[in-house]
């Protein structure tokens, strides 16, 4: 009865090409990039591809009038099953609202719709002049809504910062269908520090206090210059020294990656010819701003990296900088080829630990795997502590994937015992909630109290980033 009240009321919202419920196409959407989305199926009782805030509000008024779950997706880049149904209801896919509304350099600002893709962003910010510097691996997919409901970040968050150092204001659809605007009603101030901060509030809250449908984001000039330096270590301790060197030394690179000896040996046999030397871990450092300045400060992490380095070296020259490069973009897939039938898995992958436990996490990160008989390969953003770790398994055998399952708990609860996070990166959505409550403690009460102020019906993406209860469940 309400699911045909439900038909109705949509089609009186969309016109017929923008309503999707038939079964295959309600099956693509019940995919995100995560490995556990292949083990269940989250299929949606409608979908709808919004296109203006008018649309999103009055759906979100039908929703809350049947009590229907109401789950924002931008393209399903997440690998926490944050953008599925996980309690059926409506999808709203953001995906073709994809407008740059207005670029205003004057005051170094843009405005963008939800499905403008990053990588898009940054390609239109550039015949201005101006970057959006958070930097996802996945910029070619994630769309902008995604990434402020994530905070997602990148590479150079060491220097940048993440997603919500930029978002300025935000144009928010409640739960109920009001309309809001954080950040100062037409405001376009930097700086403004009048009124509580929702802004804040809505960034990270992945989906479940309201609607993203306008992102007012502050933006950076590019930077004129770039440099890598490559250091290879035959000890695994040696190289987050060399990262504290660096920084004790007053310098503060763009980005500072780590590949183990896992990684290295992954990247070697996916391809032979990057031919990294095989070591205990390799740091690459990328240095950016004016040229003089990024020779100067290259130059520097050379002579101090060199103390503990086995060797080191420094290019601005880009085709050199490509290849120094080439082994870090690739070990993401190559970790696969570690055995034939492997798959490389997205889950523990994201964890966050303080910079004084990089190497403990990643010494008992490699006996976890021993234990569970799982191969895992380590690299990722050792300059802030966001390690990515890859579990390479055999998804078509369940014992093995109980193992991996087993291995991925441990690995999200030393994260928490190190004083870390269970995720830097890619959010807590439906796979995390369960390690709620132990990593915020009484806070995580406030977080649901918000929660029920804003959407008393639960109807905004149930089921994710609180602890599991009244206000969510696990999957
Ligand atoms: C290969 C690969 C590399 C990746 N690398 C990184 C990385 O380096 N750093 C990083 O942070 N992440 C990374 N990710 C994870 C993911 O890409 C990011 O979290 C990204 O920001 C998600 O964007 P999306 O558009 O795909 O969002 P989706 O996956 O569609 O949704 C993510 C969450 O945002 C919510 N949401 C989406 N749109 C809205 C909206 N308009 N209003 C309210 N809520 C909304 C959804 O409900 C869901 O909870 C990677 C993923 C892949 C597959």
């Amino acid at each position: 009865m309400v699911r045909n009240k439900l038909a109705a009321g949509l089609k009186k919202i969309y016109p017929a090409g923008r309503i999707l419920t038939g079964t295959l196409e309600k099956k693509m959407y019940s995919y995100d990039s995560s490995f556990y989305a292949r083990f269940r199926d989250f299929i949606p009782d409608a979908v709808v591809l919004p296109r203006s805030t008018a649309e999103v509000s009055a759906t979100m008024k039908l929703a809350s009038e049947h009590g229907i779950p109401v789950v924002p997706r931008g393209a399903g880049s997440g690998e926490t099953c944050g953008c599925l149904a996980v309690r059926g209801g409506i999808v709203l896919d953001f995906s073709s609202w994809d407008d740059v509304e207005e670029v205003d350099p004057e005051n170094m600002q843009v405005f963008a719709r939800p499905g403008v893709v990053h990588y898009q962003l940054n390609e239109h910010l550039a015949d201005f002049g101006l970057f959006f510097p958070p930097d996802p691996g996945s910029t070619r997919m994630c769309t902008i809504g995604g990434m402020v409901a994530n905070n997602s970040s990148g590479l150079r968050a060491v220097k940048y910062g993440t997603t919500e150092q930029y978002v300025l204001g935000l144009e928010v659809v409640l739960p109920d269908g009001r309309i809001i605007e954080t950040g100062g009603v037409n405001c376009r101030a930097l700086k403004n520090v009048s009124g509580l901060n929702l802004t804040k509030l809505f960034v990270g809250s992945e989906g479940i206090l309201g609607v993203i449908t306008m992102v007012r984001l502050r933006v950076w000039p590019r930077p004129k210059a770039r440099g890598l330096a490559m250091a290879v270590f035959t000890d695994l301790e040696a190289a987050p020294a060399a990262v504290l060197d660096v920084y004790q030394s007053g310098i503060l690179p763009s980005g500072i990656e780590i590949l183990d000896s896992s990684a290295i040996h992954a990247v070697n046999l996916y391809n032979p010819a990057i031919n990294l030397p095989e070591a205990e871990a390799i740091l690459i450092f990328e240095v950016d701003g004016n040229p003089a300045g990024v020779t100067w400060e290259g130059e520097k992490i050379v002579e101090i990296t060199k103390k503990r380095a086995s060797r080191v070296e420094w290019s601005t020259e880009p085709g050199r900088m490509a290849e120094l490069w080439r082994g870090r973009s690739v070990v993401a897939v190559a970790a696969a080829r570690l055995r034939p039938d492997g798959s490389r898995i997205f889950a523990g992958e994201d964890i966050s630990v303080p910079l004084s436990k990089v190497t403990e996490a990643l010494r008992r990160i490699k006996e976890l795997g021993r234990q569970h008989e799982i191969t895992v390969v380590n690299y990722g953003h050792i300059g802030d502590g966001n390690i990515h770790t890859a579990p390479v398994i055999n998804l078509d055998n369940p014992e093995e994937v109980a193992r991996a399952n087993a291995l991925v708990d441990a690995i999200h609860r030393l994260a928490i015992e190190l004083g870390g996070s269970t995720t830097g990166e890619h959010g807590v959505g439906a796979v995390r909630n369960q390690y709620a409550a132990d990593e915020h403690g009484r806070a995580a009460d406030i977080m649901k109290q918000i929660k029920e102020t804003l959407d008393p019906e639960n109807i905004m993406n149930p089921g994710k980033l609180l602890p599991p209860g009244e206000a969510g469940k696990s999957v």
